[in-house]
């Protein structure tokens, strides 16, 4: 999609860097956004990490695909959240 060709009906009218609007229980508007927790296990402070979504719409056929606009910060929070969530290898290692 991002290469300009909408995979459903190979359409070339792609509006790019769209605008994906969330409404709040009060209706205020903000960008609809992922998460994720580098500390998921913790009672508190599970570090949420969370970047807003933008979206590629086909102008053809309205197929919409959603990208992350920050997805590094994503990536090093799951690496995190492995990090924390394996237990230490002592004393695991099988003898041949
Ligand atoms: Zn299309």
């Amino acid at each position: 999609m991002k290469n300009g060709i909408c995979p459903k009906c190979d359409g070339t009218i792609i509006v790019q860097g769209v605008r994906v609007i969330d409404r709040s229980h009060g209706g205020a508007q903000q960008d609809l956004s992922v998460a994720v927790y580098s500390n998921p296990n913790a009672w508190l402070f599970k570090g949420q990490v969370m970047t807003e979504l933008w979206a590629c719409v086909c102008g053809v056929c309205g197929f919409t695909e959603l990208y992350a606009t920050n997805p590094d910060v994503l990536v090093k929070a799951a690496v995190t959240a492995q990090t924390l969530g394996v237990p230490k290898k002592e004393d695991e290692s099988e003898p041949e």
